[in-house]
């Protein structure tokens, strides 16, 4: 393993403490945060390396996690690219008596086709997730979002049903952008029986 310290593996913002555990992502936002700072709310959060399960447990141990209404998983990369380091930490977490909230881009059944990806986040203890519809159709999605994997917009769509479904607390969201349709995202929101979370 390299020596080198991996960067900002854990900022915290608005209550809640935030996890940044890769900057990979399987799409290239126009408007992603990446592409315009390096970082949010103080915290570069360009990784020099991905940090180790324990390296993420070592610094969630320096905190007092009883300040935090929750823990999140979010960051400079879509978390689920390191979809056992999630269940882990999730875990881990969960062990603690956190609340833990995943926020993801949805492509994560198109990452582990062989996995039954909700199950497992909902047996690792997961309670919520945040998941980026980001546009009102696939066309306009594949426009914005650029996803490097086929049929994004819809394992997406069936990402959130899932979670829905194993009864873990959903929500989307979608970025106020010229170009989407935002009443209409509202209407797919809620069909899903979801809030929809509008930045
Ligand atoms: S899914 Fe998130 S991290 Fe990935 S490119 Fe889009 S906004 Fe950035």
């Amino acid at each position: 393993m390299s020596d080198k310290e991996p960067g900002t593996i854990c900022y915290e913002a608005h209550g809640n403490l935030y996890l940044n555990i890769t900057n990979r992502c399987t799409a290239r936002c126009t408007f992603c945060i990446r592409e315009q700072a390096d970082g949010v709310c103080g915290y570069d959060l360009w990784l020099l390396r991905e940090p180790t399960i324990k390296e993420i447990k070592d610094v969630l141990s320096t905190y007092d996690l009883s300040r935090y209404r929750e823990v999140v998983f979010t960051g400079f990369g879509e978390p689920t690219t390191r979809l056992d380091v999630v269940l882990e930490i999730t875990r881990w977490l969960k062990g603690r008596g956190k609340r833990v909230r995943l926020d993801t881009n949805g492509h994560t059944q198109l990452m582990y086709p062989d996995r039954d990806v909700v199950t497992e986040l909902k047996q690792a203890g997961l309670d919520a997730v945040s998941v980026s519809l980001n546009a009102e159709s696939e066309e306009t999605y594949n426009k914005i979002c650029r996803p490097k994997l086929e049929n994004a917009y819809q394992a997406m769509l069936d990402l959130t049903r899932s979670a829905v479904n194993a009864d873990i607390e959903t929500r989307m969201s979608v970025v106020r952008l010229s170009g989407v349709d935002i009443n209409q995202c509202e209407t797919i929101a809620h069909d899903m029986g979801v809030d929809l979370h509008i930045r």
